[in-house]
């Protein structure tokens, strides 16, 4: 079953496999996804309005947002580990996204001193240079990248047209202490085969991220081509990335 769009601004706390207790925030409007890519795999389902650059009026101010945090952040019962930028597609496609985190980590430091700030990015925006000074706020940046290669980029995840593989992989590698998550599927369409992998292990030794965490389909999903890989499989790529010195985790 295919997960429903968040309907407003914050949305939680909710137990995260990857962060424990987060707040999410979603910067991007209600119920409508914006997004640059379609992943096959999206939990939300297709993307509908799917560009770099969706119309601002759509799109909550910066004091809203803010307004929004401050209520929750003195309404909570427990102070949350993570205050996150997540949600309805990709939060870095808000103009004020830099705005934004600043506001945030604003805001943090006074109603949640404890809490750290992090981001689920799909990376299609870390070429910007003024995205990648916000994304270097935060105290933890979780990056998409599944596809080692240009055509697996096109093939899973669907970005619209602006977007280039090439600028992503660039823009991560400029990005400091970044954590990459991967999804991996089997299947006709999948991202799972042997040398596609070795492709990704390639790519990522070059971006030398601080993490990988690596897991499969576990909700509802889109495509048809596209199955879950056992956790077997998941250990295996594991290795691999252990063997190129880079650091992962399995979920
Ligand atoms: S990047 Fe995330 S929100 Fe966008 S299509 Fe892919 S899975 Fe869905």
């Amino acid at each position: 079953m295919l997960l429903e769009l968040q309907g407003g601004i914050i949305y939680g706390p909710v137990h995260s496999r990857r962060l424990g207790l987060s707040l999410g925030v979603n910067v991007l409007p209600s119920h409508v996804k914006y997004c640059a890519l379609d992943c096959l795999y999206c939990q939300y389902g297709w993307t509908g309005a799917h560009g770099l650059e969706p119309a601002p009026a759509e799109l909550p101010p910066v004091e809203k947002i803010l307004d929004a945090l401050k209520n929750a952040l003195l309404r909570v019962h427990a102070h949350p580990a993570y205050v996150t930028f997540s949600g309805n597609g990709e939060p870095t496609l808000h103009p004020d996204f830099p705005e934004i985190v600043e506001g945030v980590r604003e805001l943090r430091d006074r109603h949640s001193p404890g809490s750290r700030v992090a981001v689920l990015s799909n990376s299609t925006t870390v070429s910007d240079e003024r995205v990648r000074g916000a994304l270097a706020r935060l105290d933890l940046r979780v990056m998409k990248l599944d596809a080692g290669t240009e055509e697996t980029f096109i093939r899973f995840n669907r970005p619209c047209a602006g977007v280039s593989y090439a600028n992503v992989v660039d823009g991560l590698a400029k990005l400091a202490d970044v954590t990459i998550q991967a999804l991996f599927a089997g299947g006709a369409a999948g991202n799972a085969a042997p040398d596609h992998v070795d492709a990704w292990v390639e790519t990522l030794r070059r971006i030398a991220p601080a993490m990988v965490q690596i897991y499969s389909l576990d909700r509802g999903y889109p495509s048809r081509e596209i199955e879950q890989i056992p956790q077997r499989d998941l250990v295996a790529i594991a290795r691999k990335l252990d063997a190129a010195g880079l650091r992962a985790s399995v979920y």
